[in-house]
């Protein structure tokens, strides 16, 4: 019989694969009982919506049988088994999972249920055997179909014998080499011990022939007690899926390790949350808070959700609605005997029981978060770091929406320690006197550390929240408030401090109207105002702003990739105790042309310290130079 070839790049695919792409050898097992149950799954779905097919819980099996002698493993299922088209669509091309047609064909939602997430699980089994045999007889067929392939050389497909509906694979282990031995995965203790750790919550039994001992019957009954062994099948997973399990039954180590399987993670989570509800909606939740953001989670790409099963039976592999995108980077899943079984995704949006799931589980996390914070700062540090991002978004998003669920979990570093703090610990810490929450935006800690916007505030002995994200300020507006305690800018025109230095620079001001009018003329609408400052105590000059826009945020919308520019209301601040004040006043007198261009270099200064660029570079630069002359 003529061989196949494996389709597109496959051949390469599949060596790179094979030697490359799992690092252990024993995940083959994990990777075809996957595909079984999955079989078993499809099966179960069509007899709950075919009328005509009975089915009993027992008729649903995995069973594992070796052969020492023949050097075989053979698994087999009682699942929906293969037609030869299946055999040679899904086994013949590499990455395309049989799993997503099924689901087109029965307009089943493409989150939906029984999901082969790369489509190339099966060739695992290539790296412990060189030759592999699948015998499978599809439901509904008489006939059943034999796929065999030596690896990368091709495959055939044959019409074979198999008396009942499912898929039956046999393994030809790899000849033992001197670094490798595949003999161990003819041993019982080893193959259960594969099981049971990756595979211990299939929901369907994964049966073996094992050896057991037995005390022999004995003809007196002083003789001493003999043993005998024979063979006897067994289950050798416990079937009861994890979260169904009961707290106190499980590890920290368990919890761990089936979140580093089933969502792909290198790193045990920061948070592990177990938790269920008993009453009009009942549920079981098992949901994690990952240790770092996935790959792809600040990329469109990135899908949030939790998965949805309805009793046991995966229904959604990432139900989008039971997490808000504030907390989409909460992995895990949901299980509600409440949710109807074959209900498609735009039912589901509509469910009123997914609606009051979603609603508890927001509470739960934000609540569980909080314990974090009280209880291991470090990690929830290390969470924030990772995930400050979608929490001021959170609050940012949908005019403030969710701004109470998240209000509390925000921190910022600030002046006072360098350290991170939340808002609660900013206000506990308030001095009396102080009305403001106080903050400042830059590009880093240290570049706002030297603001000198920040004088009058740092003397004073205010603690300042530094705002290096560009979302900061954006929330913060939206936040308002933290315990009645409102959000004021260093930057903003208005610090509210009453400060008895204020009358001397008021005086000064309106001694000095002409000059402060000359100077506003001179840069000529770029400013709205140009005023003596009551806030620099030793630097010069420098920006504040009026109104709601600041300049940090006109840096942000300015930075975004559309035509709409905005801007600040800019007031250059002049600190009238600064020796550069005399000359300012003196050139009033003296040289208004001299006075114009002093100005214009005090102005690009104070831009220059925003981190904002000058108009013209080259008239500053030859400013400078005319002035040092
Ligand atoms: P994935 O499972 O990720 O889709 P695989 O390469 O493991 O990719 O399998 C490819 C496809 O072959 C599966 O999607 C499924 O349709 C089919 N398949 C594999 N094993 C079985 C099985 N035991 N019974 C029925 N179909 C199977």
């Amino acid at each position: 019989m003529a061989k196949k070839q494996f389709k597109s790049e496959s051949k390469r695919l599949l060596d790179l694969m094979i030697n490359s792409i799992y690092t252990h050898k024993e995940i083959f097992l994990r990777e075809l009982i996957s595909n079984e149950s999955d079989a078993i799954d499809k099966l179960y779905y069509r007899a709950l919506t075919d009328d005509n097919l009975t089915f009993n819980r027992e008729d649903y099996y995995i069973r594992i049988d070796t052969d020492k002698e023949a050097r075989t493993i053979t698994i087999t299922d009682t699942g929906i088994g293969m037609s030869a088209d299946e055999l040679e669509t899904n086994l013949g091309t590499i990455a395309k999972s049989g799993s997503l047609d099924f689901k087109k064909q029965h307009e089943i939602s493409e989150d939906a249920d029984i999901i082969g997430q790369f489509g190339v699980g099966f060739y695992s089994a290539f790296m412990i055997a060189d030759t592999v045999i699948v015998k499978s007889r599809k439901l509904g067929d008489d006939s059943a179909n034999k796929w065999e392939s030596s690896g990368a050389d091709g495959y055939t497909i044959e019409p074979c014998e198999k008396d009942s509906v499912g898929t039956q694979i046999i393994l030809k282990l790899k000849d033992n080499t001197e670094d490798e031995n595949y003999d161990e995965f003819l041993e019982e203790f080893r193959l259960r011990g594969i099981i049971k750790k990756y595979s211990d919550y299939i929901r369907y039994p994964i049966k073996m022939l094992v050896t057991k001992s037995r005390p022999k019957p004995k003809a007196d009954e002083n003789e001493q007690t003999e043993y005998e062994t024979y063979k006897e099948d067994e289950t050798l997973n416990s079937m009861i899926p994890i979260w169904r399990k009961n707290k106190s039954e499980l590890s920290e180590d368990e919890y761990n390790s089936f979140y580093k399987e089933k969502f792909y993670d290198f790193e045990d989570p920061i948070l592990t949350i177990h938790t269920s509800a008993d009453g009009v909606t009942s549920y079981k939740a098992l949901l994690y808070v990952p240790a770092h953001a996935p790959f792809d989670y600040y990329t469109k790409e990135y899908e949030k959700g939790l998965q949805l099963y309805a009793n046991g039976v995966m229904i959604m592999d990432k139900c989008a609605d039971l997490l808000p995108d504030c907390f989409g980077f909460v992995k895990g899943l949901v299980d509600s005997a409440d949710l109807s079984l074959n209900i498609s995704r735009e039912i589901l949006q509509h469910d009123r029981q997914l609606k009051v799931i979603a609603n508890h589980l927001q509470k739960k996390i934000k609540s569980e978060l909080l314990n974090l914070l009280k209880n291991d700062r470090e990690k929830y540090e290390k969470f924030y770091t990772a995930f400050a991002r979608p929490l001021k978004f959170g609050i940012y998003n949908e005019f403030g929406k969710d701004k109470d669920l998240l209000k509390d979990l925000l921190m910022f570093c600030s002046s006072k320690e360098k350290k991170l703090v939340t808002l609660a610990e900013y206000v506990e810490r308030m001095p009396e006197d102080q009305k403001f929450i106080y903050y400042a935006g830059g590009e880093s800690v240290d570049k706002i550390e030297k603001l000198p916007q920040a004088e009058l505030v740092t003397d004073k002995g205010y603690e300042i929240l530094y705002f290096t994200e560009d979302v900061d300020e954006f929330a913060i507006q939206i936040l308002r408030e933290f315990e009645g305690k409102e959000f004021k800018s260093i930057s903003a025109s208005d610090l509210g401090i009453d400060d008895e230095g204020k009358k001397d620079e008021e005086q000064k001001e309106s001694e000095n109207k002409d000059l402060f009018m000359f100077m506003k003329d001179a840069l000529s609408g770029k400013v709205k105002d140009v005023k003596a400052s009551t806030r620099l105590k030793t630097h010069p000059v420098c920006l504040t702003s009026e109104g709601a826009l600041s300049i940090e945020m006109e840096k942000v919308l300015n930075a975004m990739p559309t035509d709409n520019k905005v801007r600040a209301e800019r007031i250059l601040e002049i600190n009238v105790n600064h020796p550069i004040f005399n000359k300012l006043t003196d050139m009033l007198k003296k040289d208004k042309d001299k006075l114009k261009k002093y100005t214009e270099v005090l102005y690009g200064g104070a831009l220059l310290i925003d981190g904002l660029s000058v108009d013209d570079p080259v008239e500053f630069s030859n400013n400078i130079c005319d002035l040092i002359d």
